[in-house]
C-alpha cells in the first residue's frame, strides 16, 4: 500500500510540472503562430526569422529541463577537473559577460582534485547558476568565482555577484519550478541546478542582500561513494545503500 501511495504521489507532482510546461511552452507557440499569420498574407519580414528562432530555442530549453526533472536520470560517472567544467560553462557566456559589463575574477585553486560527477549535468548547473549571476548584473558588475578543496573530501564552489540581489521575502521560493522574477525566464535554472546536486550528493546554498549582491555556495563530493542514486520526479530521490 505504501508503494502505491508513493507512486501517486510522483505522479501528482509530475502532474504539476507537466502543467507548467504545457503552460510555458503555450506562450512562444502563440508567438510563432502570429507570424506564420504574417506569411500568410503576404506580410512576412526577414527580421521576424531570428525572432521566431529566439521563440524555438525557448521552447527547446523548457523542454531540456523538464527532461532533467522528471526523468529518472543514469549517472554516468567519470572523474573531472571542476575548474575546467566551471570554465567550460563560463565559454559560452563570454558575449553575454560583455554586454553586460561584468568583470570576472578566477580563484580557482590548482590543481584541484579530480570529482566524480557526470559532466554535462554539473556543467549545466554551473551554466544555470552564472547565468543567473549575469542576469543579475544588467548595468555592469563583478563575478568571482571560487573553487578549492574542502577537507580533503569535497571541492568547494562559491559564485558570486555584486548585482540585484533577492528580497528576503522572496528567498523561500528558490528552487521552485517555475519561480521567476524576469520577463524572460522559465524559472527551471534553479530547480534545474538544485536536483543535479542532489544526484552528486552535494548541496547547494544561496546568501544575498537585496541591492548588494548574491553568494551561491556548492559544496560537491570528491567520491560519489557507493550509494546509488534513483532519481524520481520534482527533486525528490531516494537513495540505497549497497
Ligand atoms: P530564471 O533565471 O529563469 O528566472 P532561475 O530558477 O534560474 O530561473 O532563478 C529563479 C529566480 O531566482 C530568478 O528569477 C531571480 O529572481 C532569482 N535569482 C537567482 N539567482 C539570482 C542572482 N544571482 N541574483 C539575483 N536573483 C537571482
Ligand atoms: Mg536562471
Amino acid at each position: 500500500a505504501e508503494q502505491l501511495l508513493m507512486q501517486s504521489e510522483k505522479l501528482a507532482v509530475v502532474g504539476q510540472l507537466a502543467a507548467g510546461i504545457v503552460h510555458e511552452i503555450r506562450n512562444p507557440l502563440t508567438v510563432l503562430k502570429g507570424f506564420l499569420r504574417f506569411s500568410e498574407n503576404g506580410n512576412f519580414k526577414s527580421e521576424y526569422i531570428s525572432i521566431m528562432d529566439k521563440e524555438i530555442e525557448r521552447i527547446e530549453t523548457i523542454i531540456q529541463e523538464f527532461l532533467i526533472l522528471a526523468k529518472p536520470q543514469a549517472m554516468n560517472l567519470r572523474w573531472y577537473d571542476v575548474g575546467k567544467l566551471l570554465m567550460d560553462a563560463l565559454t559560452p557566456l563570454q558575449p553575454f559577460i560583455l554586454q553586460n559589463n561584468v568583470t570576472v575574477e578566477l580563484r580557482i585553486a590548482s590543481p584541484l582534485p579530480l570529482v566524480q560527477c557526470e559532466e554535462m549535468q554539473l556543467r549545466q548547473a554551473f551554466m544555470n547558476i552564472l547565468k543567473n549571476a549575469i542576469e543579475a548584473m544588467p548595468l555592469g558588475g563583478h563575478l568571482t568565482i571560487e573553487a578549492n578543496v574542502w577537507d580533503g573530501r569535497s571541492v568547494h564552489v562559491q559564485i558570486a555577484d555584486d548585482g540585484c540581489g533577492i528580497p528576503e521575502q522572496q528567498v523561500k521560493n528558490l528552487g521552485t519550478p517555475f519561480y521567476t522574477t524576469k520577463q524572460n525566464g522559465t524559472g527551471l535554472g534553479l530547480t534545474v541546478s538544485q536536483k543535479i546536486i542532489e544526484l552528486h550528493h552535494g548541496t547547494l546554498q544561496i546568501k544575498s542582500i537585496e541591492g548588494t549582491g548574491t553568494i551561491v555556495e556548492l559544496v560537491i563530493p570528491i567520491e560519489h561513494g557507493e550509494r546509488s542514486v534513483y532519481a524520481s520526479m520534482g527533486g525528490l530521490y531516494a537513495t540505497k545503500f549497497s
